[in-house]
């Protein structure tokens, strides 16, 4: 029902999950992921969650078919985990306190390591779909993470261009791109003393936003304290931006892009990219033919105007987000959560978290 399946034409994996079929359709008045669920634990502040309709398992389903030389067959090998942003339903990444982000953060930082120190896993890909638009049923604010057994192919490209790029210039790529857009400006949008946030010079979406660590580093577990709260920070203010934009709740699909988890990587550089489907107010950004199937993308806007629409949104400082995230600061923890990290672990020792609450449904 589950299998990797080589196209030896792209040279890339397809991940095949039949299973995912079966997801129910949520119920409306009940959520798996708020605390008296019976299924994450009646505290908690962020959470690891084990995604009940996994693309990737350990130990992997037998593949539904037998490759060949041809047509290569792999087990789907890997891991893929719901990251619970916070306990009340309601409320998005923006309205989370930057003390309540950089607990995110964290939790990010140690389930990336958990993965890197599994067996077989080859990169770790954590990412958040946002809005109804982008097809999340699930309203609760929430991310996801993806333990690959292979490098993802966007990846991949991106991997070979800064090798290349630093073999003939003894240079990162993403150091330059940074250096070059901050003394640049006009496709700024935020920046603190960690990290930058603009529009890159070769957007392919409207609205798209890329945040780069200042300092040279490849993935989450070389982060410092300091780093981790200034990646809370910039998160906040690049979502509030987005929300403000139109003012209603601005979808995207959010990536974040660090070295793979095996293997050496010096050259590359650790970043998050942004690509909200809106072109305006009421208007998306369809993949079609040209971007489906060729690659090639067609942007209808240009970065630099885009960058100064999204630096005149507010908050326009890092001082006026602050004001911002004072008056947010407790907010949504009307359920009683207590301020607490909660354990990457935490599941693995409690099996009743376990449970798919499909299986269940009928306990209802
Ligand atoms: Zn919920
Ligand atoms: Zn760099
Ligand atoms: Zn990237």
């Amino acid at each position: 029902m589950t299998e990797l399946r080589w196209n030896p034409t792209a040279r890339e994996w397809i991940s095949t999950a039949s299973h995912r079929q079966g997801r129910p359709q949520m119920p409306t008045d009940w959520c798996p992921f708020d605390p008296g669920s019976g299924r994450v634990p009646d505290h908690y502040d962020v959470y690891i969650y084990p995604n009940d309709f996994a693309a990737l398992s350990i130990p992997a389903a037998e593949p539904a078919i037998k490759g060949d030389d041809l047509y290569r067959v792999r087990k789907s090998y890997g891991k893929c985990d719901v990251v619970l942003y916070h306990p009340d339903h309601y409320t998005s990444l923006p309205q989370l306190s930057v003390r309540h982000l950089t607990l995110l953060v964290e939790l990010w930082r140690k389930r990336f390591v958990e993965h890197k120190n599994t067996r077989g896993v080859r990169y770790v890909l954590i990412f958040e779909n946002k809005g109804a638009v982008i097809g999340v049923t699930m309203p609760h604010p929430h991310g996801q993470i993806y333990a690959f057994p292979f490098i993802p192919p966007r990846i991949g490209r991106e991997l070979s261009s800064a090798r290349i790029y630093h073999r003939r210039r003894n240079r990162c790529l993403y150091c330059d791109i940074i250096k070059k857009e901050r003394r640049d400006g006009r496709r700024m949008v935020a920046e603190n003393g960690q990290f930058c946030a603009f529009v890159p010079f070769y957007a392919r979406w409207p609205y798209e936003v890329h945040i780069m660590s200042k300092r040279h580093l490849a993935a989450l577990d070389e982060f410092r304290p300091k780093e981790e709260q200034g990646l809370a920070e910039i998160l906040k203010w690049v979502t509030m931006k987005y929300d403000n934009l139109f003012n209603f709740s601005f979808p995207y699909m959010m990536l974040m892009h660090q070295a793979p988890v095996r293997g050496n990587y010096p050259y590359y550089h650790f970043h998050i990219e942004f690509y909200p489907p809106h072109r305006s107010k009421n208007k998306l950004k369809y993949l079609a033919s040209v971007e489906t199937g060729s690659g090639a993308f067609l942007n209808d806007s240009l970065a630099e105007e885009k960058a100064a629409e999204l630096r005149a949104t507010p908050p326009g400082t890092r001082e006026a987000m602050e004001m911002q995230d004072r008056k947010t600061q407790g907010r949504g923890t009307k359920v009683g959560a207590r301020a607490l990290v909660t354990s990457c672990k935490c599941w693995l020792r409690n099996p009743d978290f376990l449970r798919p609450w499909a299986d269940t449904k009928g306990e209802r």
